[in-house]
């Protein structure tokens, strides 16, 4: 791996970040708080967040079995993928490489910081070879980006591959596991420690059942934290965020009930598909969604709509012609999902 100087941008590594009023005095023990201009009325809504978000990582690490000093918390897991953009990328100059299909935030992000994006197409079975990626990395390519399981495949992509990437690869590896909750897969989470060019993103959103509070994680040395600290914007992360993300951690054993749940309704929804006259194909997932493929995504969708049930057409995707991308519902959802379907002629 090149060092982390070297992956940084020469600014970036130069800068002095903003100090808030909260960086500066961050003790507990103070009962008079006349440094942030804040108004002293309307508790507790006057204050600012902790931009450090200590009580929530403290909570958080203790359920990821990581230090606080390895996570960063964004607004969303978006605001991860710009960072690492402005982070480590020189516009205009340096590039990144990632599978395709895969999620679009990436090439948006790239798109934004003008930033070149290599895609490389996956296989017919949706797996990838990390020899493909590396050959159209160059020396200026500082990030690869690999999601697992994939959106909107669904499948794990092969760890040995990941891991020859992470390996082999002298820049970044972005590893975004949102969906990683409903794979039988073991997160590379507790291997970070193996591999300083490693950065995982992982989400509020799915499993964790809080997409409108928009939080996201990304795990990595410290180094890494370190420079995404420094640039993000002081108060990134609401007040309302941390304490409804804590109170989600306090309740864990309800997410692992949802999983669970879901998992067996991916299992009753795939099983039914097959059976529809309008699916050609059903492809495995390990996620909290499906690929299938069908006689006619563009009418199917429109139909659908018309049912008043909205899944994603992803028709136009590369390897996906014809394919709707379904989200696993409650069993009343999916029920009527396939009760559509039966009926589509
Ligand atoms: C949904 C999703 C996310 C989550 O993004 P947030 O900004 O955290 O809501 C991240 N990565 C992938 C691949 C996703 O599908």
């Amino acid at each position: 791996m090149k060092t982390l100087q070297e992956l940084t941008r020469p600014n970036i590594w130069r800068l002095k970040p903003y100090s808030s009023a909260r960086d500066e005095y961050s003790g507990a023990s103070a009962s008079v708080f006349l440094d942030a201009n804040e108004n002293p009325y309307n508790l507790p809504h006057n204050r600012y967040p902790d931009p450090m978000q200590r009580d929530l990582k403290l909570e958080l690490s203790k359920i990821k079995k990581v230090t606080p000093a390895h996570i960063f918390l964004g607004n969303g897991s978006d605001e991860a993928i710009d960072l690492v953009f402005r982070a480590f990328c020189e516009p205009g100059r340096d590039n990144v490489v990632a599978i395709d299909p895969t999620y679009g935030m990436y090439q948006v992000c790239a798109d934004v910081n003008d930033v070149e994006y290599r895609k490389v197409l996956l296989h017919d079975d949706f797996q990838f070879s990390a020899d493909e990626l590396l050959a159209v990395a160059d020396e200026r390519t500082k990030m690869i980006f690999l999601c697992s399981p994939n959106n909107p495949t669904g499948n794990d992509l092969l760890r040995s591959e990941i891991i020859k990437v992470i390996n082999d690869f002298e820049g970044l590896v972005i590893l975004d596991e949102a969906y990683n909750d409903f794979s039988d897969e073991p997160s590379f989470l507790s291997e970070l420690g193996k591999y300083p060019n490693l950065i995982i993103l992982q989400t509020f959103s799915k499993a964790f059942g809080c997409a409108a509070i928009r939080l996201g994680m990304a795990f990595a040395s410290e180094g890494i934290i370190g420079v995404l600290s420094k640039i993000k914007y002081p108060y990134n992360v609401n007040q309302l965020t941390q304490q409804q993300a804590i109170e989600m951690l306090h309740k864990y054993y309800e997410i692992e009930r949802w999983v669970k749940i879901l998992k067996e309704e991916r299992g009753y929804l795939e099983e039914a598909f097959v059976e529809l006259p309008c699916v050609l194909q059903v492809f495995p997932s390990n996620a909290n969604f499906f690929l299938a493929r069908v006689t006619d995504a563009v009418k199917i969708y429109n139909y659908l709509v018309g049912e008043g049930i909205i899944v994603r057409n992803r028709n136009s995707i590369s390897l996906c012609g014809n394919c709707l991308r379904v989200t696993v519902g409650t069993r009343t959802e999916n029920a009527k999902l396939i009760g559509a379907l039966k009926k589509y002629q």
